[in-house]
């Protein structure tokens, strides 16, 4: 009989399916939101979720169920016996309670003196410079090459080279600034070579075949997007601990890798979390930080803040706004410049995030302004006089940075 009830124990134990998680994520450990019981109200609580979070309300509804004084939270999407999260919200209060986290709001950094010429004093910012560089740049794909006799454009270094220009702004003007990166090594310790297992689990997961070209993609993707993002949300989780973290990108038009041409359009936007598909929200890790990201409330100082920054990038920039057609990006104020989009960078790192995608690289005018790389003063670019472009996009930052504290502290 002994020998019965452990065989069937086993049974009950392998039936339970591994979770369904986003690329290199971990299954959540549900627990890890009882500090932020009754903080929230549910009026809040489902305004975040529909405003900005979920794309519509229909993708979350077998997922999260929103009851009078809780929210009930899925814990293994494909394995519903392993129960539900109960959230309580707040209900003795009309306000939402202080939430457990590790960034300062500008309200609680303390007061500016009236003239200061340090609006950033006590803030510690984290600037992480996309992507990687140098010899990594094969494995990254944000790079190309058009013309002879020309400067390579690569994404990973001219974000570095911004990255480096506010350090040494910011700092001036009282911040801490640390970068996630200093050189144009990656961060993470893996390698494709040592992600071969990881690629084939993750496709066997998703029902794909593990094929050796889809593996050796999957590995690619594995170590250049997701280890290497992931490592830098663990140093910026747990040693930086920013007050708001900058994620430097350059933007690039859709085209043919192999045949780069230049294309026309050349714009600007800003992205702040959100805009969650039911296809995201179903990873367990996925919800499990977007429902973290809401109980912190980080929405209303992205917001604010890209709000402001992203129309001083505009004056500096000249750029027009980019648009998203409503699918993976979706508009939640009235700036056009600013959109709501989940990515891994934006979604893991635990603080507010502002991420930047200004400048097509693959337009005329930005691959001739990378060519004449980071000048001194002024120089004439199509008849007009213009600051190199990585201090441009650099002051356009600051210049954000510096009103939005003076207004707001
Ligand atoms: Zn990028």
């Amino acid at each position: 009989m002994a020998a019965f009830f452990a065989g069937a124990g086993q049974a009950v134990a392998s039936d339970t399916p591994k979770p369904h998680i986003a690329r290199l994520g971990t299954a959540p450990d549900w627990s890890e939101l009882d500090p932020f019981q009754k903080t929230i109200t549910r009026e809040e609580f489902v305004y975040l979720l529909q405003h900005c979070y979920a794309r519509s309300p229909e993708e979350f509804d077998d997922l999260i169920h929103i009851q009078e004084d809780r929210a009930l939270i899925l814990k293994q999407s494909n394995f519903p016996e392993k129960g539900w999260y109960d959230l309580r919200f707040r209900t003795q209060n009309h306000l939402s309670a202080d939430a457990p986290k590790f960034w300062k709001r500008p309200v609680d950094l303390p007061d500016l003196e009236p003239n200061s010429t340090r609006p950033l004093e006590g803030l510690t910012i984290a600037v992480d410079p996309g992507h990687i560089g140098g010899k990594w740049v094969t494995w990254d794909d944000r790079h190309f090459k058009i013309g002879k006799d020309t400067i390579e454009v690569r994404e990973g270094e001219m974000t570095l080279t911004v990255a480096k220009i506010l350090e040494r702004d910011l700092s001036l003007l009282g911040a801490r600034v640390i970068l996630t990166r200093y050189t144009n090594d990656p961060v993470t310790e893996e390698r494709i070579e040592t992600l071969q297992e990881e690629a084939r689990d993750y496709l066997k997961q998703r029902n794909l075949v593990p094929s050796s070209g889809l593996i050796a993609s999957t590995a690619k993707k594995m170590f250049a997007i997701s280890s290497e993002i992931r490592s830098r949300g663990d140093l910026l989780n747990t040693t930086i601990q920013p007050d708001l973290a900058l994620c430097l990108h350059f933007n690039a038009s859709p085209w043919n890798s192999r045949r780069p041409t230049f294309r026309s359009p050349n714009h600007l936007h800003l992205l702040i979390n959100g805009c969650y598909s039911g296809g995201e929200m179903r990873e367990d890790d996925t919800r499990f930080e977007m429902i973290m990201r809401i109980l912190q409330r980080v929405y209303y100082e992205e917001l604010a803040l890209s709000d402001i920054i992203a129309n001083k990038m505009r004056k500096e920039t000249r750029l027009p706004a980019f648009h998203y057609d409503g699918t993976n990006g979706m508009s939640v104020n009235d700036n056009e410049l600013v959109w709501a989009r989940n990515l891994l960078a934006n979604r893991v790192f635990f603080c507010p995030v502002v991420f930047f995608e200004p400048y097509c690289m693959n337009h005329r005018e930005i691959h001739a302004r990378v060519q004449e790389g980071e000048y001194p003063g002024l120089r004439e670019i199509d008849g007009i006089y213009r600051k190199n472009i990585y201090q441009e996009y650099a002051d356009g930052i600051t210049a954000g940075l510096v009103r939005y504290y003076r207004q707001k502290r």
